[in-house]
């Protein structure tokens, strides 16, 4: 198969590319570097099957191109993390929104099969866990900018389903719940990296309000086997899946953990998260995904653990990794 992967040197698509690629699949990945990076591909870069454009999802005509040479289509570009979502709020809406809208019309026209990555950032401040695909979406108000982003993704999905009942789009939705891995960074906000980097560094590792706020944190290995059995999945076509990890755990406990593999002295301090985000932030209590419609469609159950996640994780900032 020949795959188009929007987003591909970022965190979730390089490692996406590294597992295609040796499969026998030709891989094309647009990034626009505004979060990716090419080192993100430096094992995969010489591979005669990889072809790396550097430009945005905006640019129609270029992705109207790559959609047509491509047999299916995996859309990871879009704006990475709260910091990201917050401060740039306008760019980011663009991307989200208007960049999906363009590649959801190329990929109907060609009638090419398309994953489109939304989030667990659309079930919003619903406190009713496990989240199940049907669930409510339950969003703040929209002065708060960090609504902005789930507001977005949701966006997505409704335009994606229009273009399934209308234009006959061959759409598969997967809503990802706090992926980690290497090569992920903190740049953009994402909790496991900086408290990674803040106990190898001895600094305090800054948990945000009281810490019992919960995340189930899954392992980039297990989202990429996912998304590669869902594009070769019939059954999978026109659905909306969770994909995530059942491992709870509270941010307290996340940064005890990752200071005690660490073998670190940082203090653990308690923040108010509006010092580091001037406006615009919210947490979420629990984030807990249902799957049920995965395991029953695809067969999934993830396998790597929090704790072996964070190991590796841990051994690739010890391998000199820049953030
Ligand atoms: N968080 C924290 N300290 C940080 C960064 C994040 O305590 O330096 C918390 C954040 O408030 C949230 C959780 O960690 O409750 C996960 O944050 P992240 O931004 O990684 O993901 P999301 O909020 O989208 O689940």
């Amino acid at each position: 198969m020949r795959y188009l992967i929007t987003g591909g040197a970022g965190f979730i698509g390089s490692h996406l590319t590294e597992h295609l690629l040796p499969a026998g699949h030709r891989v094309t990945v647009l990034d626009d570097l505004s979060t990716g990076r090419l080192k993100n591909l430096e094992a995969v870069k010489h591979h005669p099957n990889l072809q790396i454009l550097v430009d945005s999802i905006l640019n129609r005509p270029v992705l109207e191109r790559l959609v047509g040479e491509a047999d299916a289509v995996f859309h990871l570009a879009a704006a990475v993390g709260v910091r990201t979502v917050i401060e740039q709020p306008l760019q980011s809406l663009r991307t989200n929104v208007e960049g999906t809208c363009n590649l959801l019309e190329a990929c109907a026209a060609a009638r090419r099969k398309i994953v489109l990555a939304s989030t667990s950032e659309v079930y919003g401040k619903n406190e009713n866990v496990p989240f199940a695909e049907e669930n409510d979406i339950v969003l703040g108000a929209t002065t708060i900018r960090r609504w902005a982003y789930a507001c977005s993704k949701a966006l997505d999905e409704f335009f994606a389903l229009a273009y399934a009942a209308e234009a006959g789009l061959p759409v598969i939705i997967v809503r990802l719940f706090n992926t980690i891995g290497p090569r992920q960074t903190g740049r953009y906000g994402m909790v496991v990296p900086r408290f990674v980097r803040q106990a190898l560094e001895g600094r305090p590792i800054t948990i945000y309000g009281d810490g019992r706020q919960s995340r189930c944190f899954t392992c980039v290995s297990d989202v990429i086997e996912a998304l590669g059995r869902l594009v070769e999945s019939p059954a999978a076509v026109g659905g909306v899946f969770n994909i995530g990890s059942r491992e709870e755990v509270t941010i307290e406990d996340l940064a005890r953990r990752i200071r005690t593999l660490c073998k670190s002295r940082s203090p653990l301090v308690h923040l108010d998260p509006e010092q580091d985000y001037k406006e615009g932030f919210e947490d979420m209590r629990r984030r807990v995904p249902d799957l049920t419609r995965l395991e029953a469609t695809i067969g999934y159950r993830p396998r790597v653990s929090l704790e072996t996640a964070l190991k590796q994780i841990i051994a690739d900032f010890k391998a000199g990794r820049e953030d």
